[in-house]
């Protein structure tokens, strides 16, 4: 998830060195560079298709991403959620509290991980310093501009978060709802990982422009931002996300786009609310097929 750009209040972390979009930023949920190691067996089953007996085998790979059966699988539904008193001042407190959060959503989004004929995989949540990257061998060479990122790894997602925006907030109910939001943004890579999509969709790639791999790679980083609005959304009471922390919440969701990096690879600002704010309220990934939509709305 790359770091969004704020234009304006909140917490100020001009000071941390990183390559933030200009701007003081604040915290952060955003889109990541979704570096993708090893690629490694999909849990999913891959449509096949046959033609003649004398032909090749062919497999639609882009089926996989286009038609998933994610998309027809229902509402993330409600889950019983036992959210901890959050510490975010500590890497440990962060730790913590977002093991509490991939717990949840992996509850959340396991009967529709099945429902599209796969199999949820098991994720890692890792912290690292973007200060002190080399600390981290499990993170090491985080992207620039970003504040997580997802990768997997044979049969393992890995979520990488850099602590130091975190740590360093003065505002602990906005730095919640901003790891939240970041989370969810990851955690939607990984449900993008379980049913295929993101090893599959590097067919879409395949003969593009780099302005087409761009496009390509923004309807996947939006995705992963709708997929998690999706969760939030679902289950805004238990993140109590109303009120001021709705607000909140709002705001990070129309300040993430490339409108603060050099690489349109996530979308824009505008795309991005769109995308979120309308699944926070459907609930359901059927909002979220973001590969089927207009290039205007994953520009
Ligand atoms: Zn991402």
């Amino acid at each position: 998830m790359r770091r969004f750009g704020a234009a304006a209040l909140l917490v100020v972390l001009a000071a941390t060195g990183c390559a933030r979009p200009e701007l003081a930023a604040v915290p952060t949920p955003s889109g990541t560079p979704t570096p993708l190691k090893t690629p490694s067996p999909t849990p999913l089953r891959t449509p096949l298709k046959v033609t003649t007996p004398s032909d090749p085998i062919t497999i639609d790979m882009t089926t996989g991403v286009v038609h998933n059966k994610l998309y027809t699988a229902g509402r993330v539904p409600v889950v019983r959620c036992a959210l901890p008193r959050p510490r975010l001042t500590t890497t440990a407190g962060l730790v913590a509290y977002g093991n509490v959060l991939v717990d949840c959503m992996s509850r959340a989004w396991a009967p529709l991980v099945e429902k599209a004929d796969a199999v949820q995989a098991s994720v890692e949540l890792i912290p690292y310093s973007a200060r002190r990257p080399k600390a981290t061998p499990a993170c090491t060479d985080p992207p620039v501009s970003a504040d997580a990122f997802y990768y997997f790894g044979g049969f393992t997602g890995k979520i990488c978060f850099d602590t130091d925006l975190y740590l360093d907030s003065q505002d602990q109910e906005f730095n919640l709802v901003n790891f939240e939001q970041l989370i969810a943004h990851e955690y939607g890579h990984h449900v993008q990982y379980s049913v295929g999509i993101l090893t599959l969709y590097d067919e879409l790639m395949r003969g593009k422009s780099a302005a087409g791999q761009l496009e390509v790679m923004r309807r996947k980083e939006l995705q992963a931002s709708c997929l998690g609005a999706a969760f939030l959304g679902a289950n805004k009471r238990t993140f109590a996300l109303s009120g001021t922390r709705l607000r909140y919440w709002r705001y990070i969701v129309s300040h993430v786009g490339d409108e603060y990096s050099k690489v349109r690879d996530h979308g824009s600002r505008k795309n991005h609310s769109y995308w979120t704010t309308r699944a926070f309220t459907s609930t359901s990934p059927a909002t979220c097929n973001t590969f089927t939509a207009p290039a205007a709305r994953v520009s």
